[in-house]
């Protein structure tokens, strides 16, 4: 399990002071062992979560913290455990001296989009962290590499050397830290499209990437005089920057940084759902006139409720959770039809158990946004997305209990409309599925 404990005391307190921790968050250590970092961590945050695979360590933990609720110990892999629990506590701050076996895979899983973490600081050998924070056009950067840093500032912040550890270990040890990248630095691209292009151009690293890549949507020439590379590049050559570039410009969603226009046509419509004339989106905003949205919640099979992360390119409700999509109905459009389209166009979703069912109706007012909205629900039969980077960051699935404890403890994080949409379908006399949490 890759133990080799920290022995230097200062380099177990610079971690914890390097770490940040206000006495607001939550912080989560990822293997903390014999605890040379935890004492240090003890009582800076409001909470402190232990997730340690060892069952003997972790008993030993929990006894020794039995007396402090605001400690919780978790026997858990901390490459495989669900994090989806660990969203309702708000950004974290993440820290661990991470096994040498398998700290890359566990760094990669807490850092995957969406994720849960505010602030990371992992120990690892020094070999990973030089991959973690290398620059094109070197033997250090790879897939690792460019995958993290679209989505995080990567920082290495010192060495540890072997001596700092019983038993001491074969390699040289450092400290990286990761932050999310500001979202306006680079423009939204495919998630899922990237990692298959960044796996692919990296897999024979030698080779041109015009060999590796197969066949793309645009021809090879174009996309390098657009990307400003030759066209006998190799994977290494090519910046994080511009390998979100080739991801957009391979990408058939159709893509934009505008998610939505102010020019959209909608039905405007009196106290009574009656329509009464049409008016531009921003006029319709503007002006507060009643129009009409869908809201719909896909279930998956399982019974939990897909969320989409809100791009931080809307213009209301930036990044926050919401609906499994949502949407205003187009000019002469019914509600049961623009449930159908927005689960095509925002999820891609077409397959379902059943159609889209309507549970519950909201009045227009000012906390619907002026909107006549109608409640769906769906359960599709797969949960492969396809979602429109523009428009969404990221969706997944959260079990119904955990999404009520999430809107408890942290309210901001989702729009408004959902929180109303949510309390109405958990709260009214609808049929609803069985909580899967
Ligand atoms: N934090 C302690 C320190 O600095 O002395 C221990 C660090 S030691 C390098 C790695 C720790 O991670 C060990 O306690 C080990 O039992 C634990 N561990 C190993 N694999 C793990 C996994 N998959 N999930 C969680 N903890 C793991």
């Amino acid at each position: 399990m890759g133990q080799n404990f920290l022995q230097d005391e200062g380099v177990a307190c610079w971690m914890a002071e390097a770490l940040e921790a206000g006495p607001d968050d939550v912080i989560v250590e990822i293997g903390p062992g014999l605890g040379a970092v935890t004492r240090h961590l003890v009582g800076r945050g409001r909470k402190l979560i232990l997730v340690e695979k060892d069952a003997r360590l972790a008993a030993a933990l929990r006894d020794q913290h039995a007396g402090d609720p605001t400690i919780e110990v978790l026997e858990a892999d901390a490459a495989e455990i669900d994090l989806r629990p660990f969203f309702k506590f708000g950004p974290l701050k993440v820290l661990g001296n991470l096994p040498y076996s398998v700290g890359t895979t566990i760094m990669a899983r807490w850092l995957e989009t969406p994720s849960p973490v505010g602030h990371a600081l992992f120990m690892l050998q020094k070999e990973v962290c030089d991959r973690v924070t290398a620059g094109p056009r070197c033997g250090d950067y790879g897939q690792l590499t460019v995958r993290l840093q679209a989505r995080w500032t990567a920082r290495q912040r010192r060495d540890v050397p072997p001596d700092s550890f019983h038993p001491r270990p074969a390699v040289q040890s450092a400290i990286v830290s990761l932050r999310p990248r500001d979202r306006h630095e680079l423009p939204v691209f495919d998630e899922s499209l990237f990692g298959r292009l960044v796996r692919l151009g990296f897999s024979q690293r030698r080779k041109q990437l015009k060999n590796v890549l197969g066949d793309l949507p645009v021809p090879w020439p174009d996309l390098c005089s657009a990307l400003g590379v030759p066209e006998t590049a190799r994977a290494e050559e090519l910046s994080v920057a511009q390998w979100v570039e080739l991801t957009r410009r391979c990408d058939p969603h159709p893509l934009s940084d505008h998610p939505q226009s102010d020019d959209e046509l909608f039905d405007v419509v009196d106290d009574h759902d009656r329509v009464i004339g049409q008016e531009r989106r921003a006029e319709v905003h503007a002006r507060a006139l009643k129009h009409r949205a869908v809201h719909v919640f896909a279930l998956t099979p399982r019974g939990e409720v897909m969320l989409q992360k809100r791009s931080h390119l809307k213009d209301s409700c930036p990044g926050l959770w919401d609906s499994s999509a949502a949407g205003h109905l187009d000019v002469g459009e019914s509600y049961d039809a623009c449930a159908l389209r927005e689960l095509d166009e925002e999820l891609g979703l077409r397959k379902y158990a059943a159609p889209p069912v309507r549970v519950a109706g909201l009045t227009a007012g000012p906390d619907t946004g002026w909107e006549f909205v109608e409640l769906f629900t769906v359960t599709a039969t797969s949960t492969r997305t396809r979602f429109p980077a523009a428009e969404i960051e990221a969706v997944l699935a959260f079990p119904v209990a955990e999404i009520d404890a999430w809107l408890v403890a942290r309210p901001q994080d989702f729009a408004p409309g959902f929180r109303r949409c949510w309390e109405t379908w958990r709260t009214g006399p609808v049929a609803r599925p069985e909580d899967a949490g």
